[in-house]
């Protein structure tokens, strides 16, 4: 009786480790702005799905095409339904893709508004759950709320929040970050991070700031600074290292947040063009949350 051969065994030649290899290097190549380029390829076959599901891939990737795409943005829309007996109001959240990737968008989140958006987190305000604040991981779709101390509930307030103008002084500002220290953001998604949240009291003559931890569940010790200009919670935020970055409503004063030395500044900044980088930080105002998101 004729026995079937052995199959044949992968010499010291093979040229599959060659074909991994230049397989590895045309998915590098393959466009951020087009995910569907590496979720195609990921379906293809197991030898493909284990060499783009490979972390050093990601950070290989990651750091082939440097800066991260923007995927899409976040904006509120108001809405105002009509009502025999009142009329109902209420904000909705809204995510225009600029990719060919359509994240989970929380478009059915009535009164959600986006504050923030970094490192593929996003910031809500949600003031009419138990919870002020909700956090979103966009990668890993985990949300956490986060409670206001005493000290927060004293600088909250948002335009549209009600209409009691005793308060109209209030403003504040809000930034989400990753909380890991020295992190290059290339595999951070489900980790720590952090919310600052930063206001002026009711006279708009002090600002105050505090940050919150993720780790410890706690914020920190209010701070405090002379400040004659209300803090902007239009304007967008902006995050360098440690150090938050607020806009003034009055003129171009930028307040200065190092949460690592937990220090508060006020600066003002020289402006080549004074106007237009004004417009640029209201234009990218508190309703239009930019998310840089990162899938690696
Ligand atoms: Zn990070």
């Amino acid at each position: 009786m004729a026995m079937s051969a052995p199959p044949p065994r992968r010499g010291p030649l093979s040229v599959e480790p060659l074909f991994d290899d230049l397989m590895r290097e045309i998915f590098l190549r393959l466009p951020p702005h087009d995910p569907r380029g590496l979720l195609r390829a990921a379906v293809g076959c197991r030898s493909w799905r284990g060499i783009l599901s490979d972390a050093a891939f990601a950070r290989e990737y990651r750091r082939f095409h440097r800066a991260p795409p923007m995927l899409g943005f976040f904006y509120d829309q108001f809405h105002i339904e009509r009502r025999r007996a009142f009329d109902e109001r209420y904000w909705l959240p809204h995510f225009v893709t600029t990719a060919t990737f359509r994240l989970p968008a929380y478009e059915d989140r009535r009164d959600w508004r986006v504050l923030d958006s970094r490192h593929g987190l996003v910031l809500f305000y949600t003031p009419a759950m138990d919870a002020d604040f909700v956090v979103c991981d966009l990668v890993t779709g985990e949300e956490l709320e986060i409670h206001p101390d005493s000290d927060c509930e004293d600088i909250m307030w948002w335009e549209d929040d009600d209409d009691n103008y005793r308060f109209e002084n209030i403003r504040c500002n809000a930034a989400v970050l990753c909380g890991r220290d020295r992190c290059d953001h290339l595999n951070c998604h489900g980790g720590p991070f952090r919310v600052a949240l930063l206001g002026s009291d009711e006279y708009g003559q002090i600002a105050f700031a505090t940050v919150y931890s993720s780790e410890t569940r706690e914020w920190s010790d209010m701070i405090s600074a002379e400040n004659p200009n209300t803090i902007s919670n239009w304007g967008h935020s902006a995050v360098v290292g440690n150090k938050v970055y607020v806009p003034c409503l009055e003129d171009d004063s930028v307040v200065e947040y190092n949460m690592g030395e937990q220090k508060l500044s006020v600066m003002m900044p020289r402006l080549r063009n004074r106007t237009r980088t004004s417009r640029t930080l209201v234009s990218w105002g508190w309703r239009t949350a930019c998310c840089c998101l990162h899938r690696w």
